[in-house]
């Protein structure tokens, strides 16, 4: 890989609105949004990989690292060569992934991690109900289970949450996860406008 992807990081706990807030993000020209849950749940259920992701998600465990690790990166490759992903172009934001320090070790070579954005939920409760509506909607068995809703917040708080202190303190921003999708975008933007300012040279006319 000759450079590593500039990135933004949406951290959180499950339920407390990544994923909106990248696919919005995601939506606008000059930002790519990659979400890892999204990858694995693209799988075909019925190859050893699904089965092996559906053996881990269906427990709110995560899939081993070395698994997960080698599937980003081959997205990753599959999004750049089609030209989805333009790395010149696009500020990387990432969801879902580094989910533990190992993999945020792993990483390091592939990512400059510009900011990581802390979308902070102190309401259990709040989340637990998102998780609840979201997998009615979407059909995420995952997120169904009450039992297993709560092991996913006890492996984010076990394992997930030392990721924030992998990086360095000063580039990590904790924004309030509360409100409507419009007011906690409103936060993302605040972080991420300035962070693609900084680094891309983005034409400022409408039509891309
Ligand atoms: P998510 O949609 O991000 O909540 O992910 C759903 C499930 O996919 C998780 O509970 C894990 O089983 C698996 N998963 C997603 N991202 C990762 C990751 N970075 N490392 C390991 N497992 C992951």
């Amino acid at each position: 890989m000759p450079d590593r992807y500039k990135s933004v990081l949406l951290f959180g706990a499950p339920g407390a609105g990544k994923g909106t807030q990248g696919k919005i993000l995601g939506r606008i020209p000059g930002f790519f949004h990659l979400a890892c849950g999204d990858v694995f749940r693209s799988l075909d259920m019925t190859s050893d990989l699904g089965k092996e992701f559906l053996n881990y998600s269906s427990r709110g465990e995560l899939v081993p690292d070395e698994l997960t690790i080698q599937m980003w990166k081959q997205n990753m490759h599959a999004q750049t060569v089609l030209s989805l992903f333009k790395p010149k172009q696009d500020l990387l934001v990432l969801d879902g992934i580094p989910r533990n320090v190992g993999q945020a070790k792993a990483l390091e070579k592939s990512l400059d991690v510009l900011r990581v954005i802390h979308l902070r939920c102190n309401d259990e409760g709040a989340m637990m109900m998102r998780m609840r509506r979201r997998a009615l909607k979407e059909n995420r068995i995952d997120d169904a289970d009450e039992r297993v809703i709560r092991n996913r917040f006890e492996v984010y708080h076990a394992e997930t949450l030392p990721v924030l202190d992998f990086y360095p303190p000063a580039i990590v921003a904790d924004i309030d996860a509360m409100g409507s999708p419009a007011q906690v975008f409103q936060r993302v933007l605040d972080i991420v406008v300035p962070v693609q300012d900084a680094h891309f040279n983005r034409p400022s006319t409408a039509a891309q």
